[in-house]
């Protein structure tokens, strides 16, 4: 009988230490800001969803017809910018992942890398984007990998990731844009 009360108070504690620690110890990105976190955290945080590899236009009375498809990396008072389904030609339409993740910004001069540098620009990224959602307090998704053991598949699930709703650039006449243009990554739920 000592030895069942024994082993029924250390699976006590037990219960309750690990209560005690889950609710003490908060993940990191609740105790960091961006800023803070390591190169490690900081990648961790990228849900894999590629939305950012899909071209974005911004509706602009200045430009001329020489200008008009060129890259911009800013964005004036007043200026509505458009999401399309028209993504990169590296990114694999699958996984929705870059194909050519180390070469990228050689081979796509306009690849846009978000970095705890250049954080500004995080108002460019969808606003199911991990780093937009930190950054504006809104915290973590339920449907994102890192609350689901490291995997995608959650996302691709809710609907979250390109999967299934891109074409090509290089499939495409990119002046044809208008015809591309789509709302549904500017969804986020959760
Ligand atoms: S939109 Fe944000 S979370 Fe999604 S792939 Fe791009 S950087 Fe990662
Ligand atoms: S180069 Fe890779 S990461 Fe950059 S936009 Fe293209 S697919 Fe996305």
């Amino acid at each position: 009988m000592l030895a069942l009360w024994v082993t029924y108070l250390i699976a006590l504690n037990f219960h309750r230490l690990s209560n005690f620690l889950m609710n003490e110890i908060k993940p990191f990105w609740q105790e960091k800001t961006l800023q803070e976190m390591s190169r490690k955290e900081w990648e961790s945080l990228c849900d894999g969803c590629a939305k950012c590899c899909l071209h974005k236009f911004i509706d602009d009375d200045s430009t001329t017809d020489e200008t008009e498809l060129m890259p911009t990396d800013h964005i004036k008072e007043g200026e509505q910018m458009s999401y399309s389904n028209i993504a990169c030609f590296l990114l694999n339409d699958k996984t929705c992942q870059c194909s050519q993740y180390k070469d990228r910004t050689t081979l796509v001069p306009d690849c846009v890398r978000l970095t705890q540098d250049n954080l500004e620009g995080v108002f460019f990224m969808p606003p199911s984007c991990t780093y937009r959602r930190l950054q504006e307090g809104r915290g973590i998704p339920s449907w994102h990998p890192l609350l689901n053991k490291g995997k995608p598949s959650a996302m691709h699930k809710a609907g979250m990731s390109v999967r299934g709703k891109i074409v090509k650039d290089s499939q495409v006449n990119i002046e044809d844009f208008e015809d591309h243009i789509v709302t549904w990554p500017l969804n986020d739920i959760d």
